[in-house]
């Protein structure tokens, strides 16, 4: 660009600073929301050397090897399109995603969440979607062994295995607290960014 930028040296990234870049399938959709698709800028650098992606935006630092000077890829795309899982694996950020993070008894949000068994591991209960809920931490101890109906507890919402859709837009609700400005175009967050 011949604008006055042009004149400014560009800086030369911080190897101690993080500038991961937002990796985007072939479709330039994130590979996934939650996590957001992240790479490590050394990663990045490696697919943009080896053709493997194109770049859709970077960051203002360049990095620099003996031989050439290369801008901080902050998107990337793919450009053999990935088929997305069908799957959903059934692990502690999946669970809490599914239950967005909210404990299903009392309706408490927040990161120090823990998960509780509908119907306790003692009367055969197994570890399932259908019988794990995210619950806090006063909920758990209160409910204990204890039935839902025996603990006088109400689920939010009976527990049941999300499909890969569900999840996807569930992810989008909760991008990281460290968004790169350049991100943003690519992401349909229903959240307003400033
Ligand atoms: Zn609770």
């Amino acid at each position: 660009m011949l604008d006055s930028q042009a004149n400014v040296k560009p800086a030369i990234f911080e190897k101690s600073k993080q500038r991961p870049a937002l990796i985007l399938n072939a479709d330039y959709r994130p590979l996934s929301y939650f996590p957001l698709s992240l790479w490590p800028w050394q990663e990045a650098i490696k697919a943009v050397y080896l053709k493997r992606v194109n770049v859709a935006a970077e960051y203002e630092e360049v990095v620099r090897s003996e031989k050439l000077t290369l801008p901080l890829p902050s998107v990337i795309v793919l450009k053999n399109y990935v088929v997305p899982t069908k799957t959903v694996p059934f692990t502690r950020a999946t669970l809490f995603l599914r239950d967005e993070f909210t404990c299903q008894y009392c309706g408490y949000k927040g990161k120090d969440l823990t998960f509780d068994h509908v119907v306790p591991k003692s009367r055969g209960g197994k570890t399932r979607w259908d019988n794990v809920v995210a619950a806090c931490q006063s909920c758990n101890l209160r409910k204990a062994a204890k039935t839902t109906s025996q603990a006088g507890f109400k689920l939010k919402k009976v527990p049941t295995k999300p499909s890969p859709e569900v999840l996807l837009n569930k992810g989008k609700k909760f991008p990281p607290s460290d968004m790169h400005k350049s991100w943003i175009d690519f992401l349909y967050f229903e959240k307003d960014f400033d």
